[in-house]
């Protein structure tokens, strides 16, 4: 069995879903040669995995989980009781760590290896923060990651765009996913969060920003235009205003709609984020109910845009997110600690504990309404599975989410445990559907990693990247829906994870633990990009406390990084 790394695997026989390669569950074999699938291996040069009666995978695709960066770091530091009461100890493979909803970067790699996990995005990066972002992504093993910079409030892009200067504004984009070695364009509560610097928030997409005259509705047309001007691989990637606000799905609705018509990667424009979250009826928290229903009936009618649901589970978890204003809401109404931050003339931040009890009406139709957009939005490939880890959910708890999907059965044991007041809030009683392992597949592998333009994930075609999850299921003798139990437990422990063509897990235990790639795009700019930048960095030295020459992050800062190249749609 013992075979050096890098070398020949060949999983025999398994049940194989590959959803972007039309394979639904046949019985096949998957080769792996140097890191890549390929057509075929020769059995007896090949380690053999026997998958007879087991599920086959590629390794699943993380959109948006809060796990590495300055935010995250505060949160650790937040909250000691996290730390304590659940504790990662050391194995010959492994170092020790700490952490439920907030765990140390190591054992971020492992529990997400552990699932069968092997790519993360980090969603919320302010770019000032991106060299300790860069260091916790680089301690974070075994998975391949990437980050967004949090571009939707900089003063320079609101300047550029309150002056009409889209082009300008692009090559001061270009520039920043350059010096940040970031991914995609990361915009939260547009304009809201500029407003929060002087203790306020907008109410609208077209509440106009004090002091900048331009209202989030332009933000996000103006971003979504430079992101195709720089031909990014990935949409603008967008936290709604007025998030987690009763109410608050007639902004989301448009939101998207006012990018309709926009161009953007395989005719999406935008992608919004956790939607769970903004996705509340109602006047106030009395009448609170959930309104996932127009919003995924806007998105199964709209093919220009892609969502991911921000699932809650019911327990505890630490809140944090860039739109402080959201934060010190949560506060107020929860009584519970809070960290608020301002990132000089970049962005806000802030971070509240939080538990999700099942009891309460609320945080029960946040539940229902995180499951209610999966089973409500018709087409997998445009909505995919998150917790927005850790605001809704470790992503720990993906496998319950899972289960919760794939059975009515499961939701209907939980549904008996909540206010009758709650059910009447949802739609989630009325809905019986159930997604099948194909679709499960698309919505945490397939799908997350067509909307990311990710080179070599989500699937098992030859030349994919060697990700492989394998799931002690039998999709022949597994009724989803009545063993729901069996698909939670299969998908918390992989029998195998194969991460670049190593075994990095076996048995759900971690076997392995190299190191991971981190993704960041360049793009190739005209030459008059870079006196657009050169323009600013006068106005840089009143605004920051980091010299414009220190702010760069180098590339051999990062561990592996993989550079993806783009060409500017710009003369
Ligand atoms: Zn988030």
């Amino acid at each position: 069995m013992a075979r050096a790394e890098g070398g020949a695997i060949l999983i025999k026989n398994g049940f194989v879903f590959d959803p972007w390669n039309g394979i639904d569950g046949e019985r096949m074999d998957i080769a792996i040669m140097d890191g890549r699938i390929v057509e075929d291996v020769p059995e007896r040069e090949a380690l053999v995995i026997d998958a007879s009666g087991m599920t086959v995978m590629p390794g699943g695709v993380d959109i948006h989980a809060h796990i590495a960066g300055s935010e995250v770091n505060a949160g650790r530091l937040l909250r000691p009781e996290d730390h304590f009461k659940d504790v990662e100890p050391r194995t010959p493979a492994t170092r020790s760590g700490v952490g439920y909803s907030v765990p140390s970067t190591w054992t971020t790699g492992y529990r997400y290896a552990r699932m069968g996990w092997t790519y993360v995005s980090n969603p919320s990066m302010p770019p000032l923060e991106a060299r300790h972002t860069h260091e916790e992504l680089d301690d974070t093993p075994i998975i391949d990651k990437a980050t967004y910079p949090l571009l939707g409030d900089c003063w320079f892009v609101l300047e550029f765009l309150a002056a009409g200067m889209v082009e300008e504004c692009a090559a001061y984009v270009a520039w920043m996913l350059w010096a940040t070695k970031g991914y995609a364009i990361k915009i939260v509560n547009p304009g809201g969060l500029e407003c929060w610097g002087f203790g306020h928030n907008v109410r609208s997409i077209d509440d106009v920003v004090p002091y900048f005259n331009i209202t989030p509705r332009e933000i996000l047309r103006g971003l979504a235009r430079v992101n195709w001007l720089l031909d990014l691989p990935h949409t603008i990637h967008v936290h709604t205003n007025r998030l987690g606000q009763p109410g608050n799905w007639v902004t989301t609705v448009r939101t998207m709609d006012c990018v309709r018509g926009l161009p953007g990667p395989n005719g999406r424009s935008i992608h919004v984020t956790h939607v769970q979250f903004s996705a509340f009826g109602g006047d106030d928290w009395a009448s609170m109910c959930s309104m996932a229903a127009p919003i995924a009936r806007y998105v199964n009618m709209h093919e220009h845009v892609t969502i991911d649901m921000g699932a809650v589970v019911p327990g505890d978890t630490t809140t944090m997110t860039a739109d402080g204003p959201f934060q010190y809401g949560l506060h107020e109404l929860s009584g519970n600690k809070w960290v608020n931050h301002d990132v000089e003339t970049e962005t806000s931040s802030g971070i509240v504990p939080y538990r999700y009890r099942r009891k309460s009406v609320v945080n029960a139709v946040q539940w229902a309404i995180g499951l209610e957009l999966a089973l409500l939005v018709e087409d997998p490939w445009r909505v995919f599975l998150t917790t927005d880890h850790p605001n809704g959910a470790p992503f720990i708890a993906y496998p319950r989410v899972i289960e919760w999907l794939v059975s009515a059965k499961a939701r209907e044991v939980t549904m008996r445990r909540m206010r009758r007041r709650a059910l009447k809030r949802m739609v989630l009683p009325s809905i019986d559907r159930e997604l099948t392992l194909h679709e499960i597949a698309v919505i945490t592998r397939a799908g997350p990693a067509k909307a990311l333009g990710l080179p070599g994930k989500g699937h098992l075609g030859v030349g994919a990247d060697a990700d492989v999850a394998i799931y002690a299921l039998d999709p022949e003798r597994t009724d989803l829906s009545r063993d729901h139990v069996a698909v939670r437990k299969a998908f918390e422990r992989a029998a195998y994870t194969i991460k670049s063509g190593r075994i990095v897990v076996k048995d759900g235990r971690v076997v392995a633990s190299p190191e991971g790639r981190t993704y960041w795009v360049y793009v190739e700019m005209p030459d008059w990009a870079e006196e657009v930048v050169r323009s600013i960095a006068s106005a840089w030295s009143e605004r920051y406390t980091v010299s414009f020459d220190n702010y760069p992050v180098p590339e051999d800062y990062l561990a592996i990084p993989y550079k993806l190249v783009r060409k500017a749609r710009l003369s």
